[in-house]
């Protein structure tokens, strides 16, 4: 069968079209800049990709350009949209009612509309996306793969803020965390790699990209994770500041005199690496070359990226009283040999010992770890779209 695979933002529509039985990419693109003006980036698998100018007021009419792309005489991969089995749609937030992916139906499409307070840059959009595809493409089966759900798994003891328990109960403010497709994706990937079954093993699984979570996964559930009630928390990242000393907000804010909305946006797009290394980049290819060249803040960054990268890697393998398996996976963690040496530096007292020739490959599943280190550790390189392909067919 061949699914749709959307994950749609406010103004743009990543797609790929899988064939879920040789779980080869068929042709993948993008829409950008919905509402604003357009443009639809198109590639069939083998070839080049494409960029047009196309009017797309909403996202309705972004998705009946990627039907006509896929199903276009020269350039389609498939005769017509009845070759197309399903949509999986990839849905930020589940908040507590989805703990795994789920078809699409009326009472769905509400309870995710309740979520949209937990994560309102993302639900309403990735709403949009699933509206606009029920109106193009009635009939065909929809399933939601939610961000959040593996990592229902969580214990109360993790998923809990040391904040007034009403809180919790009034307004469901507690730890969800993120990458939850991706987290499970690699992790069980981790478990094939070294021939244990998944219910038997404790992974950490290190996303790095331009977001980046790290993930305790017990015996095959998610037992913790570093993002929270919103994927600010955690990790240095990119551009946003992950864990900071809750009264900073107050201080900077009669410093710079800012508001709430100021404040989040400094901690959202101008804090992290990029804010770290003073602006010079949130792109680790940038921030290596400079630290190269002996600039100091972006030094600075990489060695406060790597040192929190470890510090969580030590909690949750005090968590699970133990690890088995590392694995890094995404942008960072998948290309960035000198980011996981800076990360596994701090390794040692879990015997982590790593192949120094391993780890200076690129972006492939490759094992980076020495025969005699008492941790394996991993490069996983994750594959989202993939394993949404995957649940929405087992779920139809
Ligand atoms: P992602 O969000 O997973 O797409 O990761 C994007 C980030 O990965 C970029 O912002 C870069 O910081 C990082 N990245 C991508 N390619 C490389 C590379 N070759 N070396 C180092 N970092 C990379």
């Amino acid at each position: 069968m061949n699914v749709l695979v959307i994950n749609c933002g406010s103004s743009s529509l990543k797609f790929q079209l899988i064939n879920s039985d040789s779980e080869q990419v068929l042709a993948k693109g993008l829409c950008e800049r919905i509402g604003i003006d357009g443009s639809l980036t198109y590639q069939p698998a083998g070839e080049e990709k494409v960029k047009t100018d196309k009017e797309m007021p909403t996202h309705t009419e972004a998705i009946q350009f990627v039907i006509d792309a896929l199903t276009d005489a020269q350039t389609g991969v498939v005769k017509s949209l009845e070759e197309i089995g399903a949509v999986g749609h990839r849905v930020v937030h589940g908040g507590e009612k989805f703990a795994s992916s789920v078809v699409i139906t009326d009472e769905v499409y509400q309870a995710i509309e309740e979520c949209n307070d937990l994560a309102p840059l993302h639900n309403p959009a990735n709403l949009i996306g699933i509206a606009a595809c029920q109106k193009l493409m009635p009939g065909t089966p929809m399933v939601a793969v939610f961000d959040t759900a593996f990592h229902q798994t969580m214990p109360q003891k993790a998923y809990m803020y040391g904040l007034p328990y009403e809180y919790y109960e009034k307004y469901k403010v507690r730890r969800y965390g993120f990458h939850g497709t991706s987290h499970s994706f690699v992790s069980k990937r981790a478990a094939e790699l070294v021939g244990k079954p998944y219910d038997q093993v404790k992974t950490i699984v290190c996303h790095l990209g331009n977001g980046a979570s790290v993930c305790a996964v017990e015996n095959g559930k998610s037992v913790d994770t570093s993002m929270g009630l919103t994927p600010l928390e955690g990790l240095v990242m990119g551009t946003r500041s992950g864990d900071i000393d809750p009264a900073i907000l107050e201080f900077i804010a009669k410093k710079e005199n800012l508001d709430i909305a100021g404040l989040m946006n400094m901690l959202n797009k101008k804090s992290g690496v990029f804010g770290l290394s003073n602006n010079l980049s949130s792109d680790f290819r940038d921030l290596s070359a400079g630290a190269a060249e002996g600039n100091v803040p972006a030094k600075i960054a990489l060695e406060v990226f790597s040192y929190r990268v470890a510090k969580y890697i030590g909690s949750y393998a005090a968590a699970m009283n133990g690890v088995d398996v590392i694995a890094f996976t995404a942008g960072i963690g998948e290309n960035d040999g000198g980011v996981r040496e800076m990360v596994m530096q701090y390794l040692g007292y879990l015997g982590v010992e790593m192949d120094e020739k391993a780890n200076a490959t690129r972006g492939e599943e490759i094992t980076i770890s020495t025969p005699d280190s008492k941790v394996t550790v991993m490069v996983i390189p994750t594959n989202e779209e993939l394993a949404i392909a995957r649940e929405t067919v087992a779920l139809i």
